[in-house]
């Protein structure tokens, strides 16, 4: 059986070590004898909601964002109907931020998102939330470490839950003590280290339900 992983918008979006995500991915699912394989669906590329077990989506640059905010548009219908189907999905910081409503850039630029997920972006200030954050997740028990640097902030919706709550650092606003959130089996985060590689316990659950996903497509097509 193969682990189908999508690298959405790999070649452009993949600051601060992002692509580390993909190669812990690939270890963890070949260290349970599961084969992988890797597609990057980018700029002009169709996004085929049946056929992964994973999308990773990570950050980028406001510039690059700028381009992907307007193609990600004719991938929406087949992404809402992935996260909708409880298709797992990893996004980092730029990609998080185009899962929401919107992004309101650094200078002001107002970029569509996917509306997958209730919440919005925007750059109230100049200054960017830099350095190291730990949060604590409740639902799986786990302490997770990291690395942020954004200049949106981030606001859930009241259904939303966070990814994790603040113990150290900015997170999704530097107001609210939330970082990230989970939406069905999509677990955004602006955590960049990248958050797979020093957060194994993570790496865990989101390989565990991709397995699963595998198993039940797998069985879908050789029914
Ligand atoms: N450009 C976005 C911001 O500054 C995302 C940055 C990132 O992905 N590191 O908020």
């Amino acid at each position: 059986m193969t682990l189908e992983i999508c690298h959405l918008y790999g070649n452009l979006m993949n600051t601060y070590g992002d692509n580390g995500n993909l190669l812990m991915l690939q270890y963890a699912a070949k260290s349970q004898n599961v084969k992988v394989n890797t597609t990057l669906v980018s700029l002009g590329d169709d996004f085929n909601a049946d056929k992964y077990d994973i999308v990773f989506f990570g950050g980028g640059q406001d510039y690059e964002q700028s381009l992907v905010s307007k193609d990600i548009q004719t991938k929406k219908n087949e992404l809402l109907k992935y996260i909708e189907n409880d298709g797992v999905v990893i996004g980092i910081c730029g990609g998080y931020q185009l899962l929401g409503h919107y992004y309101i850039n650094a200078s002001g630029q107002y970029l569509n998102g996917i509306g997958a997920i209730d919440f919005y972006s925007d750059s109230k200030s100049s200054t960017r939330l830099i350095g190291d954050i730990t949060t604590y997740n409740q639902r799986f028990d786990i302490t997770l470490y990291g690395y942020e640097n954004h200049a949106g902030r981030t606001y859930l919706g009241k259904s939303v839950t966070p990814l994790g709550e603040i113990k150290e650092g900015y997170g999704n606003n530097g107001e609210d003590k939330t970082e990230g959130c989970m939406y069905k089996n999509t677990f955004c985060s602006y955590f960049h280290g990248p958050i797979l590689v020093r957060n194994q316990a993570l790496t865990k659950v989101i390989i565990d339900l991709a397995l699963a996903n595998m198993n039940r497509r797998q069985k879908y097509i050789n029914a």
